[in-house]
């Protein structure tokens, strides 16, 4: 859905993006992360073909940016870092025209509007004006205005700051809801437990470079990884559990294993079952949270380095 090719990307005084190439599939979300000052506002803009490269090439549905700016614009949301609000007009004023600068007609705009206000809590609220929102409630419409439209594409740069716990899990719930309405998203975020939620590639981003050279895929839908933990030592563990069908042990010692298993309640009972058979004293046996935070600090080595502090 999307692809970059050795993108360089120049400010005046500085070169922000230093040949960035990646690919995004289509239907995913995808965590940009990095430290502060990395170049993934930079890169998002250019995705969001609001930026022209210096050099290399950024296409979105198979289209150039450089080329055909419009037509990306068309099929694509985006969700700036700081944003402007017409503070005297209402929620719904402000989203009837961004659905109709979309060229949403007017037969279908009440619905798309108020679907869109829907998705991010702001129905009751649509005729409230924006300068009377408070800062969680303003991102909230910010993030409606870029998906009044229904876009292929979704780019989110930090959607969730200045939002309490309820909207943050509710925004996680959209997201995910998005990418199985077809979206592709990326999103860029400090809150690594929270893209944890509902990423499954990362891309790492540090001074102006892709990080391995490529996006990493951080959860498997399919094959989740699980923390296996059991109360009586056995060096035998990792063995066991290799030679289980449809097991693969990322790591273990002789109390815990980190594996990947397929995600069906059946199998992993019947996992269990063997484990409590061979006489291991299973104490837990939980699903991985923390899949895309342990990917990020074996990628960047150390939350010293990166200054990131969650
Ligand atoms: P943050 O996490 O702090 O938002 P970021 O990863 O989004 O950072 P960018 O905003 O893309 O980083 O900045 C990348 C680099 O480009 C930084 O070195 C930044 O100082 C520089 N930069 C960004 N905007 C400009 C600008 N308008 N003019 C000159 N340099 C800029």
């Amino acid at each position: 859905m999307i692809d970059v090719s050795e993108l360089v990307y120049e400010y005046p005084t500085a070169r922000a993006l230093k040949g960035v190439s990646l690919h995004v599939a289509p239907q995913t979300i995808t965590a940009l992360v990095g430290p502060n000052g990395a170049g993934k506002t930079t890169l998002l803009r250019c995705l969001a073909a609001l930026e022209d490269p210096y050099s290399g090439s950024v296409t979105v549905a198979g289209h150039d940016t450089r080329l055909e700016p419009r037509a990306i614009h068309a099929l694509l949301g985006y969700l700036p870092d700081f944003y402007g609000l017409y503070d005297g007009l209402s929620v719904r004023r402000i989203l009837t025209y961004t659905a109709q600068s979309h060229g949403i007609v007017s037969a279908l705009t009440t619905t798309a509007v108020e679907k869109a206000a829907d998705r991010v809590g702001l129905f009751e609220r649509l005729e409230v004006k924006a300068g009377d929102l408070s800062r969680g409630l303003r991102q909230r419409l910010a993030i409606a205005q870029a998906i009044v439209h229904e876009p292929k594409v979704l780019l989110l740069d930090e959607p969730s700051a200045g939002l309490d716990p309820q909207a943050r899990r509710d925004l996680s719930v959209l997201m995910v809801a998005l990418k199985d309405a077809g979206m592709t998203l990326v999103v860029s975020s400090h809150i690594l437990a929270e893209l944890e939620d509902y990423c499954s590639e990362m891309i790492i981003i540090e001074e102006g470079k892709i990080v391995g050279g490529k996006a990493i895929k951080v959860k498997d839908v399919e094959r989740p990884r699980y923390i296996v933990e059991i109360a009586n030592a056995r060096s035998d563990l990792k063995d066991f559990l290799s030679a289980r069908a449809g097991v693969d042990v990322i790591e273990a010692d002789a109390y815990h294993a980190l594996i990947t298993h397929p995600r069906s309640a059946s199998a992993r009972a019947r996992l269990i079952r063997d484990l409590l058979g061979a006489g291991f004293e299973v104490s837990s046996f939980g699903e991985s949270t923390k899949a895309l935070e342990e990917a990020y600090f074996s990628q960047v080595g150390g939350s010293g380095k990166t200054g990131m502090g969650q």
